[in-house]
């Protein structure tokens, strides 16, 4: 049975363990069991209202036992993620009880002042004028944190509007990208983990691929979800499929169940796939153009992103005009490459993309190389068999590849 193989449960609250204010059927007794066989239990909750003491109060109202120490808000991590990072003071677009929880961290909750961040969770209560001072702190420099970034979360008889909908409405006026910690973002796991004696096996339960099962994984756990059927994604590499799939939790009590295993790749989830492109252009020696860049400090091929409206041909041109000052001629594709595993990009605000890039290979049709470009801190050519050391994991692969099809007519 699923309960056998852990000895720590992360369980998500809304969807799980109870809807509003009705249990749901089995939790009660599924949590009793747990504790009798001396599991650890960490209640995870994207709800950014109430504090960890509220909530610990109202599981012992529904019957489920809970110390306030065994609870993990969004908004009790978001204070303990800012305290950690040294932030003092907030302005809030939420609830009391997040404020609360911001003031036990001893961060200053300000509403005249400046504040370092600006934190936004939700409640029933917020109006324009709080997401109008929210957008104008942050225009001013303010730090934009959110609790979370759910759309929605269940109610009885329903979906009510969650912390997401006015976290869009905050990005939306500011053009920003929030921090989030919040599931399915790592802060919020690193906590709960944090609490945990090592070496435990430990598994998440919840009812959101898109929050419970995908941070679990980003966070290298598996993740069993609440639900009647599994979700259906395109893939089966998608961080969002759950391990093992129940209907209630005394589903982790019946006999022959088992969970698939969580092997943590090497890449986190992408937001979103983009095409892009990369270049291979030789000089007159046959010594190929790489460029240092200064996101990651690491020399590469030139690479870029292909714009809207543009061809990839064009992309590659603008790309070497751009960065070093060359004019180039496409010869030909040398491959197109997508793997995650060197294909996934951070950028700076967070999010991350998988490309899609096409190697094309390219001649110098006129220009001179230069090295002026704000995101490059250098660009030479070196000989194939001289690469530098700190050369992009994937770029040796694209540049053998072009070379074996290579023919003497390309390199004069
Ligand atoms: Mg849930």
């Amino acid at each position: 049975m699923l309960a056998e193989q852990f000895d720590a449960f992360l369980l998500d609250l809304d969807g799980v363990v109870y809807i509003g204010a009705e249990l749901l059927p089995g939790a009660a007794e599924a949590l009793g069991r747990l504790r009798e066989a001396g599991k650890a239990i960490r209640f995870l909750t994207n709800d950014p209202r109430p504090t960890r003491s509220e909530l610990a109060e109202r599981l012992a109202g529904l019957g489920v036992e809970a110390r306030a120490d065994e609870v993990i808000t969004c908004g009790w991590a978001t204070a303990e993620f800012l305290r950690r990072e040294g932030v003092r003071s907030v302005f809030v677009v939420g609830s009391a009880g997040l404020r609360a929880e911001l003031e036990q961290a001893g961060i200053a909750v300000v509403d005249r002042e400046r504040p370092e961040a600006v934190v936004v969770g939700a409640d029933e209560h917020l109006g324009y004028l709080d997401i109008l001072r929210a957008s104008r702190l942050i225009h001013q420099g303010a730090r934009f944190v959110a609790v979370n970034v759910d759309g929605a979360f269940p109610v009885p008889g329903g979906l009510a509007p969650a912390t997401g909908a006015v976290v869009s409405a905050v990005q939306a006026a500011t053009g920003r990208r929030p921090i989030v910690v919040g599931k399915p973002s790592l802060p919020m796991f690193e906590l709960a983990l944090a609490s945990l004696p090592g070496r435990q096996r430990v598994v998440m339960v919840g009812d959101t691929p898109e929050s419970d099962v995908l941070g679990a994984h980003q966070a290298g756990i598996p993740a069993i979800l609440v639900a009647e059927e599994p979700p259906r994604y395109p893939t089966a590499g998608d961080f969002r499929n759950p391990d093992a799939c129940i209907r209630t939790l005394l589903d982790l009590f019946e006999p022959g169940r088992s969970i698939r295993q969580w092997t943590r790749p090497s890449h986190p989830w992408p937001e979103r796939v983009a095409p892009g492109v990369a270049a291979v252009v030789l000089d007159g020696d046959g010594r190929v153009l790489l460029v240092k860049r200064a996101d990651n400090g690491r020399w590469g091929l030139p690479m870029g992103q292909v714009e809207r409206g543009e061809t990839v041909a064009e992309a590659v041109a603008r790309e070497l005009r751009e960065e070093v000052g060359l004019e180039v001629r496409v010869l030909r594709l040398v491959g197109v490459y997508s793997e995650p595993a060197s294909q996934v990009f951070v950028y700076p605000s967070g999010e991350a993309v998988q490309f899609v890039t096409c190697c094309l290979l390219c001649e110098i049709s006129g220009g001179a190389l230069r090295a002026d470009d704000a995101e490059i801190l250098d660009a030479a050519f070196f000989p194939p068999d001289a690469l530098p050391d700190d050369l992009l994991s994937m770029h040796p692969r694209w540049l053998a590849d072009a070379l074996a099809g290579q023919t003497a007519a390309f390199v004069r």
